[in-house]
């Protein structure tokens, strides 16, 4: 049989083989398998050339047994329902993972960014809001930035939606610019959070991670910090990035800085000066202690887990390993860092921002910093002690952990 490689699939075998470990009533399980609510949109926007173009989105509302659903909100051509679902799921189980008083949602609308004008962008986001904001709200549903979008996008809806209802709102949506009230701190928060995951990973393992070689897959918002703050916060050594036009590889180490200089410049990481091009299955499989998928999904499956020599996989990207590849991950011994719980630093952040929001008082650097670390270090602790307990993978730890706060909340609440 075919590998399955649709996303709200795998993101329901997952909670099932968790649900049987745990031994889930029949009815929570069947209510966490599906998203509470989700709505459909189609937004005409008028283009630079005069025409009307039609665009489809979504909106996931998963779980809000633990508060208001909170995700991201995607641009991309290929987006589905299907993936908006899934990474709803997932959402639903990062926010209990990390125990913060939230729920899970997603959003995403099917478009080229990279082929789309400022302008057109601007219009497509203020669309999205005029249809979604009547079930956005910060006690109802909180968006934030995604793959493509970003905080100037992130401005645009604040502003749309505090239009609709007449008074400035910005605890409607994280991920926002420090002036319009984002918080210190969110910008790297993903990549950061990663980072604090792959030190205690380093301890419970007994690896020196000083010098560590490490290969990073994705160089956009979470692959670009994880190249910085590896190398500042660790003493990694990045040997090897990538983005969608493929990968460069230099044993000696790559500089951050430079990388970073060359893509803004040329639009990618490929022929940096110094480096070979690799391709991107090429970077998977590469000989060195830290690998970090910071992309998109289904990146390790059954087709090359068995080639994947790191031994350690920090999963900044959400769902790019298949349940499959999951299982001889396992086998071979190695340790990973399930997406929920290694990228959840950026919505531990914007937890922060929307508190900060709520109280119209904002923290410095620090203190973010330090409040990201406690709750990185509780929450990754927790996993690892969970699937040793229980001699199943980080991700099983991670569903066991998650998945038995949710559903706490719902028979509290007398649904099931
Ligand atoms: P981004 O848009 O900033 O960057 C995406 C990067 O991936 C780009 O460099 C792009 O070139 C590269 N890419 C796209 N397709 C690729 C492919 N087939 N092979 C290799 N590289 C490819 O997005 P981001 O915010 O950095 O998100 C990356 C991943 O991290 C996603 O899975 C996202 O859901 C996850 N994530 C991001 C955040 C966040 O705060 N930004 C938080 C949690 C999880």
């Amino acid at each position: 049989m075919a590998e399955e490689l649709n996303p709200f699939a795998i993101a329901q075998k997952q909670l099932d083989q968790a649900a049987e470990i745990m031994g889930l009533d029949p009815a929570t399980h069947e209510l966490l398998r599906w998203p509470l609510r989700e709505l459909h949109v189609t937004l005409p926007v008028r283009m630079d050339d005069g025409t009307v173009k039609i665009f489809h989105g979504f909106r996931v509302q998963y779980n809000d047994a633990r508060g208001p659903t909170k995700g991201g909100i995607r641009y991309h051509p290929e987006e589905t329902i299907d993936t908006v679902r899934a990474l709803a799921a997932w959402m639903t189980w990062k926010t209990a993972v990390m125990d913060l008083p939230l729920g899970g949602g997603k959003g995403g609308i099917i478009c080229n960014p990279k082929e789309m004008s400022q302008g057109e962008l601007e219009r497509l986001s203020r669309a999205y809001i005029r249809q979604v904001g009547r079930i956005l709200g910060e006690e109802m549903d909180v968006p934030a930035p995604d793959v493509y979008t970003n905080p100037q996008i992130m401005a645009w809806m604040m502003d749309e939606y505090s239009f609709m209802r007449g008074y400035n709102v910005p605890g409607v949506i994280t991920g926002k610019p420090i002036p319009l009230g984002g918080s210190q701190g969110r910008t790297d928060a993903t990549a950061r959070g990663g980072m604090y995951c792959i030190r205690e990973a380093g301890k419970v393992l007994g690896i020196d991670l000083k010098g560590a070689t490490t290969a990073i897959q994705g160089y956009g918002n979470a692959g670009q910090y994880a190249h910085l703050l590896g190398e500042e916060l660790l003493g990694l050594k990045v040997v090897a990035v990538s983005d969608s036009k493929g990968g460069i590889y230099n044993p000696d180490g790559l500089d951050p800085k430079a990388v970073i200089e060359h893509k803004q410049k040329t639009g990618s990481v490929i022929n940096f000066p110094g480096a070979k091009n690799i391709t991107n299955a090429e970077l998977l499989e590469l000989d060195v202690t830290v690998l970090i998928p910071a992309a998109l999904e289904n990146q390790i499956t059954s087709a090359n887990a068995d080639r994947i020599k790191a031994k350690i996989v920090a999963e900044l990207a959400n769902g790019p390993t298949t349940p499959e590849a999951d299982e001889v991950l396992f086998k071979n011994g190695v340790y990973v860092i399930p997406d929920f719980l290694c990228n959840a630093g950026g919505v531990t952040v914007s937890y922060f921002e929307q508190v900060q929001n709520a109280y119209d008082y904002y923290w410095d650097v620090e203190t973010v910093h330090e409040r990201l670390d406690k709750k990185m270090t509780a929450a990754f602790h927790a996993v690892h002690e969970t699937a040793q307990e229980y001699k199943v993978n980080n991700r099983m730890g991670a569903y066991i952990v998650a998945v038995s706060r949710v559903a706490e909340a719902c028979k509290l609440r007398g649904w099931v």
